[in-house]
């Protein structure tokens, strides 16, 4: 078996294929449940690997970013069959965890339209927002899951929501409480760039963050953002990423995959191109983080 990059995946497609990765593959590969969205789709945590510290990685947060999850599923296939021909010793003490989807309603709706949001009242609130569906960032209550998460940047307005208020949001705060990650990798599209700055933050914790980017731009390619593109306009804190660098003073890095000139809905063919440019990250990312330990 083998996930075809080239395929159209909805989020049943992907669950699917995820089961059907734990089916074979149980001695090293283990699926969790860590929330249910508002159109009442599982929102799935995989761990690849027999240790229980490891890594965290996360895709789909905005809806429209749709080719990082389908890379993310293969790259979890891939983190299987590289430890399979003993290719990556450190899970016999360590996991690599994935979230690939963590709007699964926004990636419905990007990549089906509101037809794809089976809660009438939810659909029929969300055409009314007037926004065309492949354009769509947000989960199935018009809230921007990455401006909802309590932090010092904050800031409440149209498509922030209440701090903390939204399902993708508890569910990812439970699983950061739950399985205390030694860092993580939040995914994002476009820019081929990574942020690193976390202005919340003390120096030393950024000259941490600025040595894993470095390592991590020879990796992909991407370039590093400066320090003050990380929040220009002051209105675009409320991040994953800001939530976890300061409840788990642990490393926090946005990878933003596929070029800044693509346009929605992003081309399937990006998916090969971003594959081929992250697919090394996730255990790169656990070999910076144990050296530092
Ligand atoms: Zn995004």
């Amino acid at each position: 078996m083998s996930f075809n990059l080239n395929h159209s995946y909805s989020y049943d497609d992907i669950i699917r294929y995820l089961m059907l990765l734990k089916k074979n593959f149980s001695q090293i590969i283990n699926i969790e449940t860590i929330g249910i969205s508002h159109d009442n789709r599982v929102i799935p945590i995989v761990s690849v690997g027999k240790g229980g510290n490891g890594p965290l990685y996360i895709a789909g947060v905005h809806a429209r970013e749709c080719i990082n999850p389908v890379v993310l599923t293969a790259c979890i296939e891939k983190t299987i069959e590289n430890y399979y021909s003993a290719q990556i010793p450190e899970l016999e003490d360590y996991s690599l965890y994935f979230i690939p989807l963590l709007n699964p309603d926004g990636y419905e709706i990007a990549t089906k339209g509101y037809e794809g949001i089976h809660h009438k009242n939810l659909r029929e609130n969300l055409k009314k927002c007037k926004i065309t569906s492949h354009e769509f960032k947000y989960n199935a209550k018009c809230i921007d899951i990455n401006r909802n998460f309590d932090c010092k940047s904050f800031v409440q307005k149209k498509y922030s929501g209440m701090k903390n208020s939204e399902p993708e949001t508890k569910a990812f705060i439970d699983a950061c409480k739950r399985y205390h990650f030694m860092g993580m990798i939040d995914f994002h599209s476009r820019g081929n760039s990574i942020y690193y700055y976390r202005e919340a933050m003390p120096d030393e914790y950024n000259e941490n963050q600025k040595m894993i980017a470095d390592k991590l731009s020879k990796i992909t390619g991407y370039s590093l953002n400066i320090m003050s593109d990380e929040n220009p306009d002051s209105l675009s804190g409320g991040n994953t990423v800001h939530y976890f660098s300061e409840y788990l003073h642990r490393p926090a890095i946005t990878i933003e995959t596929v070029e800044e000139t693509a346009t929605f809905p992003l081309d399937n063919n990006y998916r090969k191109i971003v594959y081929e440019q992250i697919k090394e990250v996730p255990v790169e990312f656990l070999k910076i983080l144990i050296s530092k330990d």
